[in-house]
């Protein structure tokens, strides 16, 4: 049985003179002990489909089931999820004993030892074993954050629900939190419905990512899945670091081309199966790290010009003009070139994506 489902849910918010669709037909499955990433960018519904979830909003339409049971008109206390914010919401007046406490001491009726020794085993868990008696305003971030979610895992909840948790950190910390958290995560087994606006923390720390746009699921697979096959242009584009290129082209059957100004690929003849006998307008994506350098002209090659090299130090990003349209590269550090020059590019053709020009449909 599935730990927690949105079964065709949608939420409309009343806002004065329009209604906001900020979730629409929505469909997961959170199976148990899964981690499960919500990303997408900033309004597309991430936080409110989590909001949902915890019974923080009420859905508009379809159903939120949590351990199989309909939970639509429960409290969020009578949920059985822990959540952790972005800011943290710690009290500032409570200790961290207390903050830790405080959830379960109004909401269950475990006896005063029981709580104690959770809380005991939460913090050497987290490390904060020796922060008990002080008060937040005393603790660093990184410390406020093991806090917040030392108080979510005394829950011992169904789901964890996570808005963001990492986002006040800096850089670094955010890296070793993101490490711990995916540790904590193997070690309670708890499933955990993760938001963020970030693909990498998406990417390396979700079982599963729901990727959403408009409110609207694009895609729901492993990373990798999203990575290599992703369902649309948007999922192409949104996943991956630097973002995948992408390139105009009018497709012609006849000779299996896609041409634009200076630019003519031949595509494969599975490829051109797949893309049908008549002609077509279709959109090339090709990831940075895919793009390589040749040394000849070929039917998979383009030339382009060198506009900036951002070196990396092992790796050195390109940025280049092909056709009129802007691409980068990721190619070897060591690699001699610099802005201006006019090199050929090899879009390999097992490594190419092709979109419909239109719908944004992968085609493959
Ligand atoms: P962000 O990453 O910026 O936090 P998000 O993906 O979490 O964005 P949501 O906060 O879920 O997005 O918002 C989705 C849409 O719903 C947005 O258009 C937002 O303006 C709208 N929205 C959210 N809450 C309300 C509300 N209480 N009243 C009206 N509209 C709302």
């Amino acid at each position: 049985m599935a730990t927690a489902e949105y079964d065709d849910v949608s939420k409309v918010f009343d806002s004065g003179n329009e209604d906001v669709v900020a979730v629409e037909g929505l469909d997961i499955s959170i199976e148990e002990g899964e981690f499960l990433v919500l990303v997408g960018p900033s309004g597309c519904g991430k936080s409110t489909t989590l909001r949902l979830l915890a019974g923080l909003e009420t859905v508009t339409d379809g159903e939120v089931r949590i351990a199989g049971e309909v939970v639509n008109d429960e409290k969020p206390k009578d949920r059985d999820i822990a959540m952790v914010f972005q800011n943290y919401a710690l009290y500032p007046h409570k200790t961290v004993r207390e903050n830790m406490s405080f959830g379960l001491e109004m909401t269950t009726d475990l006896s005063t030892d029981e709580i104690a020794d959770r809380v005991t085993e939460a913090a050497e868990m987290l490390g904060i074993s020796d922060l008990l008696e002080r008060k937040p305003g005393a603790l660093s971030g990184g410390q406020q954050q093991r806090v917040a979610l030392g108080r979510a895992i005394v829950r011992e909840p169904a789901v964890f629900l996570m808005d963001e948790p990492l986002s006040n950190l800096d850089a670094k910390l955010r890296t070793q939190m993101r490490t711990e958290l995916q540790q904590l995560h193997d070690r309670l087994g708890v499933a955990t419905v993760y938001v963020t606006h970030d693909q990498t923390e998406a990417m390396t720390m979700g079982d599963r990512i729901a990727v959403l746009d408009g409110g609207e699921l694009q895609q729901l697979g492993t990373p990798l899945e999203c990575y290599h096959e992703p369902t649309n242009r948007f999922v192409a584009g949104f996943i991956g670091s630097p973002s995948m290129n992408f390139l105009d082209l009018e497709y012609d059957p006849t000779d299996r081309l896609g041409v634009t100004d200076g630019v003519e690929y031949r595509f494969t003849e599975t490829q051109a199966d797949v893309l049908g006998p008549g002609p077509r307008a279709i959109t090339l994506g090709i990831r940075p790290e895919a793009v390589e350098l040749a040394a000849e002209s070929g039917p998979d090659t383009v030339t382009a010009t060198v506009s900036v090299v951002e070196p990396m130090g092992s790796e050195s990003v390109l940025h280049l003009d092909v056709a009129g349209t802007t691409m980068t590269a990721s190619v070897s550090g060591d690699l001699a070139v610099t802005s201006g020059d006019r090199i050929r590019l090899r879009f390999p053709r097992d490594r190419v994506h092709a979109f419909d020009a239109d719908g944004g449909g992968a085609i493959f």
